[in-house]
C-alpha cells in the first residue's frame, strides 16, 4: 500500500517535472510522518524514501530514537522555545524559523551538540490567522543576515504552507511570493538553493512554481487518525 503510494507519486511527480521542463532530481521528497508509526516510516523507508517531516517535537523525538540516522529527519511544526534542544537533536533541517529568537536559540542548541543546524525561514504566504511564518520582507532579510553571523546555523532558503483554499490561483501566488523573496534574497548575496513548498493537495502547482523541498504526507501514509495518541505509535 504505502509502496504503491510511493511509486505512483514519484511518477506523478516525474511527470509534472518533465512536462514543465524540470530536473526531478533537484526535488527532495520529504514523507511527512506525523501521526504514522515506526512500522510506516520503515516501509516507506524500504520503498526508497530517504527523508521524513515532522511537525511535534517529541514525537519525533520518540521515532528518531527508534529510527535513528538511518534516514534523515525534517522538523517542519511550528517549534517552540523550550523545544528547540529536541529538534535540534534530532533533526537535520528545521523548516520552521519565524523569529529571531528562534533562531537564536537554534544556533545556541546546536553549539552544544556540536552541529551546525541547517534551517529554513518560514514565510507567511496568505492571510489565515493561525499559520505560522514572516510576514514582513524587512524581518526576513533581518534574520538572513543575522543567520549569516552565526556559527552553528547555515541558512538554506524558505519554507511555506499555501492558504487552505480550493482556489489555484492563490495557491499559486503564494508560491510564487515565496520565490521571487528567494530571488531577492539572493540578489542581496544570499546563497539560498531551497524552497520548501507543496503537500499533497498542491505540489504539482509547487513544482511549477520552482518548488525544490516537497513536504508530503496523505499521498504516502494515506489519512491521518487526528484521535489517535502518538504515544502509542
Ligand atoms: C502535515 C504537513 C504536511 C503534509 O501534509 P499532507 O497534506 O498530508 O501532504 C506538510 N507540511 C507541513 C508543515 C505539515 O504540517
Amino acid at each position: 500500500m504505502i509502496s504503491d503510494n510511493i511509486n505512483k507519486l514519484k511518477y506523478s511527480i516525474e511527470k509534472k517535472c518533465s512536462e514543465c521542463g524540470r530536473n526531478s532530481e533537484e526535488i527532495t521528497l520529504v514523507a511527512v510522518s506525523k501521526y504514522f508509526g515506526i512500522d510506516a516510516i520503515l516501509q516507506a523507508k524500504d520503498s526508497g524514501i530517504l527523508n521524513f517531516g515532522e511537525n511535534r517535537a517529541q514525537e519525533l523525538t520518540l521515532k528518531y530514537d527508534k529510527i535513528g540516522n538511518s534516514v534523515i529527519w525534517h522538523f517542519i511544526g511550528t517549534l517552540q522555545k523550550n523545544k528547540v534542544k529536541y529538534a535540534v537533536r534530532c533533526s537535520e533541517f528545521i523548516h520552521s524559523v519565524d523569529s529571531l529568537d528562534l533562531l537564536f536559540e537554534i544556533n545556541k542548541k546546536a553549539e552544544s551538540f556540536d552541529k551546525i543546524q541547517k534551517v529554513l525561514f518560514e514565510v507567511k504566504t496568505s492571510y489565515e490567522e493561525t499559520k505560522a511564518g514572516i510576514t514582513s520582507e524587512e524581518e526576513i532579510f533581518r534574520l538572513a543576515e543575522e543567520a549569516q553571523k552565526l556559527s552553528n546555523v547555515k541558512a538554506l532558503g524558505l519554507m511555506t504552507i499555501s492558504p487552505l483554499t480550493e482556489d489555484e490561483k492563490l495557491i499559486r501566488k503564494s508560491f510564487s511570493y515565496l520565490r521571487n523573496l528567494k530571488e531577492k534574497l539572493n540578489k542581496k548575496g544570499f546563497d539560498y538553493n531551497e524552497l520548501s513548498m507543496g503537500m499533497t493537495s498542491d505540489y504539482e502547482i509547487a513544482i511549477e512554481e520552482g518548488s525544490t523541498i516537497l513536504r508530503i504526507g496523505s499521498a504516502i501514509f494515506g489519512d491521518r487518525d487526528y484521535s489517535k495518541d502518538w504515544r502509542q505509535i
